[in-house]
């Protein structure tokens, strides 16, 4: 099959041209999506290395492909900023998404038919523990904990009894919806007492654990964490294992799970990523978390002085990156966070406890990752929370507003707190020059 060479070359100038649209109206908008971040100069630059061409089976010193020696150099220290960074004896980095990374932790740690214990979509958790999911495909059982709608966090009480009765081998702590820290020290003694294996998923809330903002899972009582380097942990789209106090054939196991359980080859120009993000999280994570968090609050804060119906403002909001707010008076999620998107205010819309349809959920969330990364604080909170005000509860007209939008972003649109800081956050790289 071939195609004229002009009509092809059309193509390409079509995917070229799409991205820098995309990329120019990323530079002009405001991003509140919880689970984005913008990667630093020196960890892009790796993505368009030599090392994406490459094959890297195995681990460091074991490989089953030639050539392979300047990788082995870089991912043995990408191991070591690993487990330096989170305090943990163990870490594998060839898992190349969070979702990837939880299906090797259910490769190696549960069998099928196990019962594995986890939060509801609802409560916010993660599709990972869905029938239709990760859960799924690995064919195990979820047992749903118990959650305190007040304090918006795992009901220890009725989840002790849960789980006694269940006796699941293996269990998950973790959320898509994060705003408070859960409560693993307290069911700490009952996973000892039932013999199961806590499990973090750290997917949204690894750069703030990493920044000693949130809570350290491997020292409360989890001894395996999962999760996405491309959250809160400023890094490439990739995933990574760590762990602590694990028997070695756990490890064993953990490793197989990631190969040849879920990849074969492990993406190692977003690996070569990773351990720069790694360093810089390690430079500059801690001033970077305590700011993310923050702004969390303060865009809440704001927010809820609005009319926002904001959740858990007797608890403060949140202690994460992440806020969440009802919108059933202004219209529903999904109609809110389209109007939003419309004036370049890039939200999405979210299940809220109680809610059952994912489609049509009374939630938006909003995550401060990136306006963070760009150097936005409190003064930039309190005027998105008036946009956004401006727009769903005064009428105000969006074409005015979606300028006001891009007047605020317009100082905010180079990288903080990584090294090369101040460099352009959102350039499109023109690697070709000319089109074809
Ligand atoms: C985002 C997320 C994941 C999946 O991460 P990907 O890297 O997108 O595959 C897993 N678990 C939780 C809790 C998440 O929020």
């Amino acid at each position: 099959m071939t195609a004229p060479v002009a009509d092809m070359a059309q193509a390409v100038r079509t995917v070229r041209e799409a991205v820098r649209r995309h990329s120019v109206r990323f530079e002009r908008a405001i991003p509140l999506i919880a689970s984005e971040n913008l990667l630093s100069p020196y960890a892009k630059e790796l993505l368009i290395s030599d090392f994406h061409s490459r094959y890297a089976e195995g681990v460091p010193g074991e490989r089953y492909y030639e050539g392979n020696e300047q990788v082995d150099e870089v991912e043995n220290l990408c191991l070591d900023l690993a487990r330096r960074l989170f305090g943990a004896s163990f870490a594998d980095v060839r898992p190349i998404s969070g979702t990837v990374a939880n299906l090797a932790i259910l490769k190696a740690l549960a069998d099928p038919g196990d019962p594995v214990g986890t939060c509801r979509l609802a409560d916010g958790a993660h599709i990972s523990s869905a029938a239709f999911g990760a859960f799924g495909l690995r064919a195990v059982k979820p047992v749903y904990y118990g959650w305190d709608l007040d304090r918006m966090t795992i009901d220890v009480e009725k989840t002790r009894t849960i789980l006694k009765e269940a006796r699941p081998r293996l269990c998950l702590f973790g959320l898509s919806l994060f705003l408070f820290p859960l409560p693993i020290r307290e069911l700490a003694a009952t996973l000892d007492e039932i013999g199961a294996v806590g499990w973090y998923d750290g997917a949204h809330v690894l750069g703030l654990i990493a920044g000693g903002e949130f809570q350290d899972p491997l020292r409360e009582g989890c001894r395996v964490i999962s999760g996405s380097t491309h959250k809160t942990l400023p890094g490439p789209q990739h995933g990574i294992l760590l762990g602590d106090r694990l028997a070695p054939e756990q490890e064993k196991r953990l490793r197989s799970g990631a190969f040849p359980g879920v990849t074969s080859n492990h993406h190692l120009h977003t690996m070569a990523a990773l351990a720069v993000s790694l360093a810089e999280h390690l430079a500059f994570g801690a001033a970077y978390a305590r700011a993310t968090i923050a702004n969390a609050q303060a865009l809440a804060q704001a927010l809820h002085e609005r009319g926002f119906d904001v959740l858990a403002p007797n608890l403060g909001f949140t202690r994460s990156h992440t806020t969440a707010v009802r919108v059933t008076r202004e219209g529903g999620g999904e109609a809110v966070a389209r109007r939003l998107a419309a004036v370049d205010i890039i939200t999405n819309k979210n299940l809220l406890p109680g809610n059952t349809s994912s489609k049509h959920p009374d939630g938006i969330r909003l995550g401060t990752p990136e306006v963070t990364r760009v150097g936005m604080g409190k003064a930039e909170m309190v005027r998105i929370a008036e946009l956004m005000d401006g727009l769903l509860h005064r009428d105000r007209a969006p074409a005015t507003i979606a300028e006001e939008v891009h007047e605020l972003k317009r100082p905010f649109t180079t990288l903080r707190y990584c090294f090369a800081e101040g460099e352009a956050a959102y350039r499109y790289y023109d690697l070709v020059g000319r089109d074809p």
